[in-house]
């Protein structure tokens, strides 16, 4: 059967590799390159990078070995080298954009945490405690990659996002840009898309968190304590595991005093008038009425005034 030249393709994906590394003609090596390298600027929107990029990747040595050879190589042999190939095509095409173009697209998938570096930034004014919200250690978390449910080793906070799209409060779809651009936080600068390991190394920087910003105010530091000791996330963790495993009723109390708790702190601080709904994200975390939604579950109160755990669905 005749094997069809892979030029014949508008596209070239991964599910089409093998056909390609069979094929003897150099002419379908050439034409997959191309059609990569066009797919990978699209995504980066720069597809007038195209002359000056394919420019580049002709001069790297594992490109013009494939171009010389390809005919002489088994699939085995060309399929080590396009490897190599295409990790430098990125690698080249990414040196290739080296400055953010404000797509938005990273602040439409989320908002950042804030850095010790970014204290200025509520201390004066930029951003306010109201639009800010604080994850407590322990709190559950949804692990990046695995999927499974973490708990946060350590305090952040967070810029809020918006409830129905995620996207970051800041992020105006309108104008596609950032309302805090000159003021926006330490993860924000930092990002490049095309270079995840900045992110990572910016991860890894002391985190702020609410003891950094309310340093002076000891009273309510006592009242955070004594808050985070009371309806400390890990305890919800555990009883969630001990009413998963053993059915302990015990434990079941156990939740739902956390959670009376949780929300007479709340009451307590709007009634000091020590903050305002709106910031009680910022000085106590997420209610912990949210927080049993990482579990699955949510609260409901009976006819008698009784409240109950049930399924979310
Ligand atoms: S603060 Fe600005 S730059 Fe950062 S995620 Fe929000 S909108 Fe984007």
């Amino acid at each position: 059967m005749m094997k069809q030249p892979i030029s014949h393709f508008r596209n070239f994906d991964p599910a089409k590799l093998p056909e390609l590394l069979h094929s003897n003609s150099r002419k379908d090596f050439l034409v997959a390159v191309r059609l990569v390298l066009r797919e990978v600027l699209a995504s980066m929107r720069v597809e007038d990078h195209y002359v000056q990029v394919m420019n580049e990747i002709k001069r790297e040595p594992c490109y013009r070995d494939l171009n010389n050879n390809w005919e002489k190589l088994k699939p085995e042999a060309r399929g080590g080298k396009w490897q190599k190939l295409m990790e430098r095509l990125v690698q080249v095409a990414y040196a290739g954009r080296p400055y953010c173009m404000r797509c938005g697209e990273c602040c439409r998938h989320g908002s950042p945490s804030l850095h010790l570096e970014d204290a200025e930034l509520l201390t004066q004014g930029f951003i306010s405690t109201r639009q800010v919200y604080t994850l407590r250690q322990g709190s559950p978390v949804r692990h990046n990659i695995e999927g499974r449910l973490d708990v946060l080793a350590e305090e952040l906070i967070k810029i809020k996002e918006d409830p129905e799209s995620r996207h970051c409060i800041f992020y105006s779809e309108h104008n596609i840009s950032c309302l805090i651009y000159d003021q926006r936080p330490l993860q924000c600068r930092s990002q490049e898309c095309w270079n995840p390991t900045v992110l990572e190394q910016v991860w890894y920087q002391k985190k702020l968190s609410r003891r950094h910003l309310l340093q002076q105010d000891h009273e309510l530091l006592e009242l955070l304590q004594a808050h985070d000791e009371r309806c400390d996330p890990r305890k919800l963790d555990a009883a969630f595991k001990q009413v998963h495993e053993t059915g302990d009723v015990a434990a079941l109390n156990q939740i739902l005093d956390i959670l009376s708790q949780d929300t007479g702190f709340r009451a307590f601080l709007i009634k000091k008038s020590v903050c305002d709904e709106e910031e009680l994200d910022f000085y106590l975390g997420r209610p912990m009425v949210e927080t049993l939604l990482a579990y699955g579950m949510k609260v409901e109160k009976d006819k008698d005034g009784v409240y109950h755990l049930v399924a979310a669905r």
